[in-house]
């Protein structure tokens, strides 16, 4: 029952304060969220900032083995992460090391405030807490927007971050990236990378993997939304068309009538989609 999640899609925001209830239960993997970002602009600013953000680095992580025992109670030490050719990281726009955080600090479980989360206030007062804290994770969603980078370590094969354009020739200056983020696409740091390069527009399209996304446009910090939706259909590419049925046989797009997903057994019995079920459709799908 996928769509169990789907039909309680995360909106924008609560991204970020759904990633904290979960993570105070326990572990769970996330959904990621699709980016394109576009940087255009001089070509001084542009090529400046394409061998800034592919930067070689290295960083601390906590890993299992023979060390200290963590706070989660198992045996853990420092490892050295190197990045020879991360294309695009937010470490190299804003990092812990820049911070003066060391290595032990950045490396450790995170602690939470111990706020009651009966208490209407206790997320305000977890955000308040993470901001003060110098472990990795809250260090990164107090910073990035998001707890994990996007830079691409050595020994992936596959990376999900590229450069998938780059052009730098008198007025026609531009840079392309596609990176996956964990929840939310990760405004708080492209803040930070707009004021690294004044003259530039940055562009992101995002799309979170339940449906939602929308476009953003960034100069200088200042964050201005393009457009915003809660669904697109995959057929016909119209934004928020995409209706789940009240006879429960599926979700159909109100433009093209294709389904995101359907059941074909409750599909029969449906008066208003039954009719979509035509041998002629079978075969074209
Ligand atoms: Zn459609
Ligand atoms: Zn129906």
């Amino acid at each position: 029952m996928w769509w169990a999640s789907h039909a309680f899609a995360i909106p924008f925001v609560s991204g970020l304060i759904y990633n904290w209830v979960i993570s105070t239960k326990g572990y769970k993997m996330p959904n990621w969220c699709y980016n394109t970002l576009t940087i255009q602009g001089p070509k001084a600013e542009i090529d400046y900032i394409k061998d800034r953000l592919n930067s070689p680095f290295t960083l601390a992580q906590e890993t299992y083995g023979m060390g200290d025992i963590s706070s989660m109670g198992f045996p853990t030490k420092i490892q050295q992460v190197t990045y020879s050719n991360p294309v695009f990281a937010f470490f190299n726009i804003h990092s812990y090391k820049d911070d003066g955080i060391t290595d032990e600090e950045y490396a450790c479980q995170p602690t939470r405030s111990g706020a009651d989360m009966k208490d209407p206030n206790w997320f305000a007062q977890e955000v308040a807490h993470a901001k003060t804290q110098k472990d990795w994770y809250s260090w990164n969603n107090s910073n990035w927007g998001t707890k994990w980078d996007v830079a691409v370590r050595d020994e992936d094969e596959y990376p999900n971050t590229e450069l998938i354009e780059y052009k730098s020739e008198g007025d026609d200056n531009w840079l392309v990236y596609k990176y996956e983020t964990a929840w939310s696409p990760a405004v708080t740091i492209l803040t930070k990378l707009s004021n690294l390069v004044p003259n530039s527009l940055l562009t992101l399209e995002y799309e979170e993997e339940t449906g939602w996304g929308g476009e953003l446009e960034i100069v200088r910090g200042d964050v201005k939304e393009i457009m915003e939706y809660e669904t697109r259909c995959y057929a016909c590419q119209s934004f928020d068309c995409v209706e789940y049925c009240e006879n429960d046989c599926g979700e159909f797009c109100s433009e093209c009538s294709q389904g995101s997903w359907q059941d074909e057994e409750a599909m029969a019995k449906c008066q208003t989609h039954s009719v979509l079920l035509t041998p002629s459709r079978k075969k074209e799908s």
